[in-house]
């Protein structure tokens, strides 16, 4: 099985997506993460994709493309998984298919996460991060030092440099111009699941459960 979560910045695809691969027993390949490691490792890659991430723009579609098609070539994704935060244009979802037809496979089935633009401001603004092992936490207004560690593991909570309201700004401008019209574009080949974004996170992923084995029961 292959799915594509896809949704605006803020919209909680990198959380649903762990819950709803472990669910279904695949890998999640999220872009925004392969990049930002890259960044950190200060390899070719990072420094590549260093200055588009700073500004909230894209990373070119030559790069960010070969990258998951290696992904999606590795044995660990050969039982499916979970595109999170690809595609994010139309030369993506483009390539992607065409990627696809040429394995003679295809994505099943492509999760749209809902939620209000104000919404997803607050969100980003309030996104702090565990350093170590990267679980995310909504807090509005500063933070004191002690309360700057993760309750999973101790780590150190930190803001995303690109969480700032500027670039925020940026990243939804961005996204409506170049990742939305994607909605139509799935909704058009029969492969969109809508899904609302706000509330619970439980409840959230219960609902991306329910609605992804409702539309694996149709197709069979
Ligand atoms: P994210 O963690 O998904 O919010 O992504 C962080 C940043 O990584 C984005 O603002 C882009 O600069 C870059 N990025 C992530 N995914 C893509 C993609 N599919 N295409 C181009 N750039 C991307």
């Amino acid at each position: 099985m292959y799915i594509i979560f896809l949704g605006a910045p803020g919209a909680g695809k990198g959380t649903q997506a762990a819950g709803v691969a472990e669910e279904f027993g695949l890998v999640s390949i999220a872009t925004g993460d392969l990049f930002r490691q890259a960044v950190e490792r200060g390899d070719d890659l990072g420094k590549k994709v260093r200055e588009f991430m700073a500004k909230g723009a894209l990373v070119p579609n030559e790069i960010t493309v070969q990258m998951v098609l290696n992904k999606l070539a590795a044995p660990e994704s050969g039982k499916g998984a979970i595109l999170d935060g690809f595609p994010r244009n139309l030369g993506q979802a483009e390539a992607l298919d065409e990627a696809f037809k040429k394995k003679k496979q295809k994505i099943d089935s492509v999760v749209y996460i809902k939620v209000e633009e104000k919404e997803l401001i607050r969100r980003l603004s309030g996104r702090w991060v565990c350093r170590s092992c990267q679980s995310p936490y909504s807090i509005q207004g500063a933070l004191t030092e002690e309360q700057k560690k993760c309750a999973r593991c101790g780590g150190e909570l930190y803001q995303r440099p690109d969480d700032n309201l500027e670039t925020i700004k940026n990243r939804l401008k961005v996204y409506f111009s170049e990742t939305a019209p994607l909605i139509s574009y799935y909704r058009n080949s029969g492969r969109l699941i809508e899904v609302d974004g706000e509330g619970a996170v439980g409840e959230i992923t219960q609902r991306i459960i329910q609605a992804l084995r409702k539309k694996t029961c149709k197709n069979k």
